[in-house]
């Protein structure tokens, strides 16, 4: 995140371990989620919310929101947080949770260090998955893939969910998600898909069990042979727990292959509802994965919204929904092809909104007061309050924060 005529902080200086036990760690906010990780299973332990990169930091996946793959039941890195040192703009030292300064607490966690710099955290533990087992499937249609996700979803039949779509190739079908490793599937059942899926796009579905781990025996292991992906287009394989989180995302991998590159994305919240579904069918009719994406990740994983308790954390008012992540790849990366990318991105949340969907923000919002005024609707007032509590001076102009500095209301 950059901030314009503003300063940066670099909170990588404050990246320490200061405790960890069986039940939590306490570390600096600078430190990345490796960091937690790798302190946490040396003991056999691990984080509730794990995201699928790790070297994002703990201040700022608590200030953004924090999902994994299995936040579809148990909630974001913002919900399964015990306490917060947090330095307001009037310059205390607070220490808050949800039993004390919890206005400071709530105003925190989402809010994109409008309010304050989060430096310190304690994050629960609990016992690590042995291992865990994927199975990994490849659709030729968005419908059925979602129809597979909403199922596994609702009736929490699997540990983690995710999904992505991508351009239709060979690569895209055999590769193991976030992974450069291939999969041994039949090289008939791949050339078929190849030639009978219709359209531009494959959508590739993960879903994993945990293993020994503390929820793993609440249902039976995903049945491979019940998804309705592509004749023989599916594959399951363990990994532990460790190597499984340390996997590197699509967007990363993209990176490492093809350089550094501006990225506009589009987060979305999109409801898990037919309205949704036809959305998806209708964008995925129209985008292209080269010419309108740059060859860069479309991510999915659902989202059971009753399970984040963040209350400024804005989300679609339906039971379960799903993020939607257009990972564009500006290419070429000249200031022209950036602003057509975001231009399409707002056309497409438009109708995203329509149908009754929401932003996740850590991608690229349009720099004005209407658009975060939507976002947070009837708790515009709430946040202009917070603002003349912690920060009256306008320090912290981040994001939303110079908008809520600019506004009078
Ligand atoms: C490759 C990649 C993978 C990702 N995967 C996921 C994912 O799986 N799930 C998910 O939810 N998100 C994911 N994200 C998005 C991520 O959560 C946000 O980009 C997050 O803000 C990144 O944290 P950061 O440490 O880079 O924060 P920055 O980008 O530096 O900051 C983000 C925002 O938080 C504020 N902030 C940062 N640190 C603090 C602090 N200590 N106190 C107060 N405010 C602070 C900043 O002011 C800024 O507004 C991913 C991002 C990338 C680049």
């Amino acid at each position: 995140m950059q901030v314009r005529g503003g300063l940066v902080l670099d909170m990588k200086s404050m990246n320490r371990v200061l405790a960890v036990t069986d039940d939590h760690i306490e570390v600096e906010a600078g430190a990345g989620w490796d960091v937690v990780l790798m302190a946490a299973t040396e003991r056999g332990r691990t984080p509730p919310i794990v995201t699928d990169w790790l070297k994002v930091s703990v201040g700022g996946t608590l200030s953004m929101g924090g999902f994994g793959f299995m936040s579809f039941w148990r909630g974001t890195q913002m919900d399964h947080v015990l306490e917060l040192e947090v330095v307001t703009g009037t310059g205390e030292v607070i220490r808050c949770s949800s039993h004390h300064h919890q206005d400071l607490f709530d105003a925190v966690r989402g809010t994109h260090g409008t309010f304050g710099i989060i430096t310190r955290a304690w994050i629960p533990l609990e016992a690590a998955p042995n291992k865990v087992r994927l199975v990994q499937a490849s659709y030729g249609s968005i419908r059925a893939m979602m129809s597979d996700i909403e199922n596994h979803t609702r009736a929490r039949s699997a540990d983690l969910i995710h999904a992505f779509a991508a351009r239709k190739t060979r690569q895209s079908i055999v590769t193991k998600m976030n992974s450069t490793e291939t999969m041994p599937l039949d090289e008939e059942k791949v050339d078929k898909a190849l030639l009978e899926v219709p359209g531009q796009w494959v959508y590739n579905l993960e879903l994993v069990d945990f293993i020994g781990g503390p929820h793993g025996e609440t249902h039976e292991l995903v049945d491979p042979a019940k998804l309705n992906c592509e004749e023989g287009l599916v594959h399951a394989w363990e990994m532990d727990w460790t190597s499984f989180c340390f996997r590197v995302p699509p967007l990363v991998l993209e990176e490492q292959f093809r350089g550094a590159a501006p990225h506009p994305e589009l987060c979305a919240w999109v409801p898990m509802d037919a309205e949704g579904l036809s959305l998806l069918e209708a964008e995925f009719d129209r985008l292209r994965p080269v010419e309108d994406i740059g060859d860069g990740p479309v991510l999915f994983f659902p989202l059971k919204t009753d399970v984040v308790s963040a209350p400024w954390f804005r989300l679609p008012r339906a039971e379960c929904c799903f993020f939607w992540g257009l990972l564009r790849r500006a290419d070429p990366a000249t200031p022209e092809r950036i602003s057509e990318l975001m231009a399409d991105n707002e056309a497409v949340f438009d109708r995203v909104l329509r149908a009754g969907g929401e932003r996740y923000l850590p991608d690229t919002p349009p720099e004005d007061l209407a658009f975060w005024k939507r976002h947070f609707g009837p708790i515009w007032p709430q946040l202009v309050q917070a603002r003349n509590r912690w920060d009256p001076d306008g320090l912290f102009q981040s994001s939303f924060g110079v908008f809520l500095h600019s506004d009078s209301t």
